[in-house]
């Protein structure tokens, strides 16, 4: 496994190779992350994972400082899973301190950027497009994966990726979960036992939600309800219960095609996300 951490050392080592899957991440790797790594490799020889806490996606107020950033861990939990490229660039390197320019290089795709996360986080996505383009520049990828956690996240980029033409295909892997259903993230290691228990609200109301779609409940203001009444008996603190068009992200008022039933709540400081895909 080869790790780089400049932007020419990536560029020499990428020449070398074939197809390149890409895996962007934040780094704190967990076995969702892992999985993403192994399904990689059914989409090209070499697998590359990027680790950058990108501080353009932080919010003012948010986590950016706090983040966990255990190189040491991630680098040997990318060897054990057979990752074959390693791009874990400096802040310097990415948003140069003497080309204040870069970090006002955006992709704005409003449809689908000021609604749900968006609309909480305003500028999220701003960030999210801005690093990932870079990722794409620099790296060069084939394919890259993305997890159905962060679907919004997958839904905003592969539009970007349509639109600005960029020369690799989009995939997106299921979320990985705790066996109590509970997402596996990186901020879970700032919940306490008592809040990881409130916090499991948040996948039973997804859950409870798909299986009413299931049992043939089909309007939404219902659905939500549920979720909410789920999430509100353990206290979460509710950003958005929501179910949107799927590839729109447009509310809806029936489950009729691909839709997605989404959520963000808080649990003390801690904010999480998590989502499922129902259908008719
Ligand atoms: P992050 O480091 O949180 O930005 O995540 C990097 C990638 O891993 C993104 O594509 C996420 O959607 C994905 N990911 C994060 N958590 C999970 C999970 N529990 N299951 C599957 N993929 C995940």
């Amino acid at each position: 496994m080869q790790v780089t951490h400049t932007i020419a050392e990536i560029r020499a080592a990428r020449r070398e190779l074939g197809g390149v899957v890409l895996v962007p991440t934040l780094g704190a790797l967990h076995a969702g992350h892992v999985s993403l790594i192994h399904a990689a490799r059914n989409f090209a020889a070499k697998v590359a994972v990027s680790i950058f806490v990108n501080p353009t996606q932080f919010g003012p107020q948010e986590d950016f400082t706090r983040y966990p950033r255990p190189i040491e861990n991630d680098l040997a939990l990318c060897k054990e899973a057979g990752v074959d490229l390693v791009f874990n660039p400096s802040l310097e390197e990415m948003y140069p301190p003497d080309q204040p320019l870069v970090r006002q290089a955006i992709v704005d795709l409003p449809a689908l950027t000021t609604v749900l996360e968006g609309k909480h986080r305003p500028g999220h996505f701003h960030g999210v497009c801005q690093v990932v383009a870079k990722l794409f520049n620099i790296v060069q990828p084939t394919f890259a994966c993305f997890g159905q956690k962060d679907y919004q996240q997958f839904r905003v980029l592969s539009a970007m990726v349509d639109a600005l033409n960029f020369p690799l295909e989009m995939k997106m892997l299921p979320t990985i979960r705790e066996p109590d259903g509970l997402a596996l993230s990186s901020r879970n290691i700032y919940l306490s036992p008592e809040q990881r228990t409130q916090a499991l609200a948040i996948s039973h109301a997804l859950f409870k939600a798909s299986d009413d779609v299931a049992a043939g409940i089909h309007q939404t203001n219902r659905l939500i309800a549920t979720m909410r009444n789920i999430l509100l008996e353990k206290h979460l603190a509710i950003d958005y219960a929501a179910a949107v068009d799927a590839q729109t992200l447009k509310p809806v008022e029936q489950i009729s095609g691909v839709t997605l039933l989404a959520i963000a709540a808080r649990v003390g400081n801690t904010r999480l996300i998590d989502n499922v895909l129902v259908q008719r």
